[in-house]
């Protein structure tokens, strides 16, 4: 595709995607098929958004496709925008199991198909067997599809009423994130930007697996995103690449629940990149034995 397409159908995408407006499903839907990768990923994206609020008979079909797609990325956001919506997704359960038992498949993917598959089952359990759940927030007793929809997107239940406070920022944020994520490592995973990708391919270069950008669970009703997750040693690398006072507040947040946690973490910062091999060598020498 022509460079210059591709950059105007990704902007499109990307303005669709953060309207959250019902009306536009039917351009996503065919933008979910564009021959250009990163258009489609942010397609699928979004249209995982606005479960709750189209006509799910249209989506999922599309969706279903999608799982099979041949880039990874595509399929992960397939996979998650299933499980948000919630029961009407069950017929995908067959399929969202064979991904999560594949052993040729991407560990993000296969872990993320297992959260799928227990989110549409816990939605089918509140629906079938009426069973109580209630919203994290506000206490009031929610159906299943507000379940799947607010577990896929915060990992925690909320009404809809609470979902739409505190859904808007974190749907820009998502997004924003999503967009950078433009730059190939070595191994195929995206990074947003050239430290991340040195260090991304430094880990691979010396076969340490990592998870990248995932959300993690680290302490009850507080999930926090690190950069890199090394499972193997149970380490953290954050990447600290951004200068703003509202990023540097986070920052501060993030180190202290580290802290608190008693976590392993390696902090990285941009001048650190010239001389990473040293730097994350030593760094990481206090947790690992490196070769
Ligand atoms: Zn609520």
């Amino acid at each position: 595709m022509d460079k210059k397409i591709e950059k105007q159908l990704t902007a499109r995408t990307v303005e669709l995607g953060k309207s959250g407006d019902a009306a536009v499903v039917d351009e996503l839907l065919k933008l979910s098929d564009c021959s250009a990768f990163h258009v489609k990923r942010l397609a699928v994206s979004a249209l995982g958004k606005l479960a709750g609020k189209v006509d799910s008979k249209k989506v999922i079909p599309v969706l279903l496709a999608r799982i099979r797609d041949c880039h990874a990325q595509v399929r992960q956001y397939a996979i998650k925008a299933l499980a948000a919506y919630g029961t009407d997704s069950e017929s995908a359960l067959h399929d969202l199991r064979d991904i999560a038992d594949n052993p040729t498949e991407k560990d993000y993917n296969r872990r993320d198909a297992k959260k799928a598959i227990e989110i549409i089952e816990g939605a089918i359990r509140i629906k079938n067997e009426k069973m109580k759940k209630y919203c994290q927030k506000c206490n009031a007793v929610i159906d299943g599809d507000e379940y799947s929809r607010s577990m896929k997107a915060f990992q925690r239940p909320y009404c809809d009423k609470c979902f739409d406070e505190v859904y808007l920022s974190r749907r820009n944020y998502d997004t924003k994130v999503e967009l950078n994520k433009n730059i190939r490592a070595n191994d195929g995973t995206f990074v947003q930007s050239d430290g991340e990708l040195k260090i991304a391919d430094w880990l691979t270069a010396r076969k340490i697996k990592y998870r990248y950008d995932e959300r993690i669970r680290i302490i009850d009703n507080y999930a926090i995103r690190p950069d890199y997750y090394l499972s193997e040693f149970d380490v953290y690398i954050e990447y600290w690449g951004m200068d703003t006072i509202d990023y540097k507040i986070g920052m501060l947040k993030k180190l202290k629940l580290y802290q608190q946690q008693g976590k392993k973490l390696i902090s990285l910062y941009p001048e650190d990149k010239n001389n990473l091999d040293i730097i994350l060598k030593s760094k990481l020498s206090k947790y690992i034995r490196l070769t």
